[in-house]
């Protein structure tokens, strides 16, 4: 006997297996050369080389007790510094220390997060389309996630919707820019005007409402486009930041959370999410990628390959006659099924040996993701079959 909870996330993990053996038999049957799997968010740029010199260097130089053991729960001391002293380069803030807890990636942070400020029956905010996931760390803590629409046409917030969905049960607003799944980057104004309706829902309910800042696409945007730091927008904002991307470490499991002195209840926040990232398990964020990370923090990854990906497949399928979002960042692309029908889009690519993932995941029905982070001779190979998925749909003779 299982929960009913997690027996309920079986059932339903079970289109996205069903997804990978459909995947791992098509390339059986017609090579995998021949098989266009967009549905993946797993980086496909390797780590910088230098990362992995780093590795090396630190096992070697590091007396393996302190490398190896036990440390406060928020991280090491000299980490957590030197990763407030970046941020306060990059962006002009004074964060301390203090203000940062190294996370098991950004997954790892957003449920330390959440588990320090939700009560049962909390309700949290998302912009949908949303990464499907919040759902789950929401409910872990017995919250539950109420979408926000986005503009159908841009997928940009509305002030006026988060106005109107903003209740005296509501806890915390998730924000996720770069976006996952649309691609698209919400700019300045956008953030201007989100922060001014938390000030006022604040001052109107009399209550705290947090805005969790959801980064680990920060570092990839193109043609030169800005990501706001939203901690200098908002007091009560929290940024859950993670390497998985920006240095394709997913499989490490390293990250952190941003807690600003400007916080309601700052050192009642500083200290639950140190006592959170404990009693959940995770007791600390992995040491040796600690130390490693603060190594070189102003290392990237290659973010020009994805850019490359972006441009090809952008233009491949407006040519086509695709109605698609101009990705500006993170690397996944947004487009509209045909039809409207996304479920029967997936289904019908995957008669042209494409893979892509129909939207029913992210609340934001009709649309289909495609995940760019492959390579780039794979966009290349794939393009006579998007000729033929849009020539299936009338859009081409
Ligand atoms: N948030 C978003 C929007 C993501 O797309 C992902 C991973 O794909 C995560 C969080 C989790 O990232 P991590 O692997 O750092 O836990």
């Amino acid at each position: 006997m299982i929960s009913a909870g997690i027996k309920s996330l079986v059932e339903n993990g079970s289109a996205i297996r069903a997804m990978f053996e459909e995947g791992a038999k098509m390339a059986e049957k017609f090579g995998r050369e021949n098989v266009y799997d967009f549905s993946l968010g797993n980086p496909s740029v390797p780590a910088p080389k230098e990362l992995d010199e780093n590795i090396i260097a630190t096992v070697k130089e590091t007396d393996s007790v302190a490398l190896h053991g036990y440390m406060n729960n928020a991280g090491y001391p000299d980490v957590r510094e030197a990763v407030a002293k970046h941020l306060n380069k990059l962006h002009g803030t004074s964060f301390t220390g203090r203000n940062i807890l190294m996370t098991v990636g950004a997954a790892g942070g957003l449920n330390v997060i959440l588990k320090t400020l939700l009560d049962p029956g909390d309700e949290v905010l998302a912009f949908a389309p949303y990464f499907v996931e919040y759902n789950n760390y929401v409910s872990n803590f017995g919250g539950h996630v109420t979408p926000v629409y986005t503009d159908p046409e841009t997928f940009m917030p509305d002030a006026q919707v988060l106005r109107s969905r903003i209740n005296l049960g509501t806890k915390a607003v998730i924000i996720n820019n770069p976006n996952n799944p649309t691609g698209v980057v919400y700019p300045e104004s956008v953030i201007k005007e989100i922060a001014a309706v938390l000030e006022e829902k604040e001052k109107e309910l009399g209550r705290s409402i947090y805005l969790i800042a959801d980064e680990p696409y920060r570092e990839l945007a193109y043609d030169g486009v800005e990501v706001p730091y939203l901690t200098k927008y908002y007091h009560n904002t929290i940024v859950g930041y993670s390497y998985s991307k920006s240095l394709s470490l997913p499989g490490e499991r390293i990250g952190y959370l941003v807690m600003p002195d400007s916080l309601d209840d700052a050192d009642l926040i500083i200290a639950g999410a140190s006592v959170a990232n404990r009693v959940l398990g995770f007791v600390n964020a992995p040491s040796l990628m600690q130390k490693v990370i603060a190594k070189r923090l102003d290392l990237k990854t290659d973010v020009a390959a994805y850019d490359r990906n972006r441009k090809l497949l952008y233009e491949t399928l407006v040519n086509l006659g695709f109605t698609v979002v101009k990705p500006q960042g993170a690397f996944y692309l947004w487009m509209k099924a045909p039809d409207g029908n996304d479920a029967a889009f997936a289904s019908a690519a995957k008669n042209y040996r494409i893979l892509l993932v129909a939207c029913k995941g992210f609340a934001g029905p009709g649309y289909v993701r495609l995940a760019y982070c492959v390579d780039y001779e794979m966009i290349k190979r794939s393009i006579p079959s998007f000729e033929e998925l849009a020539k299936f749909y009338g859009l081409t003779k």
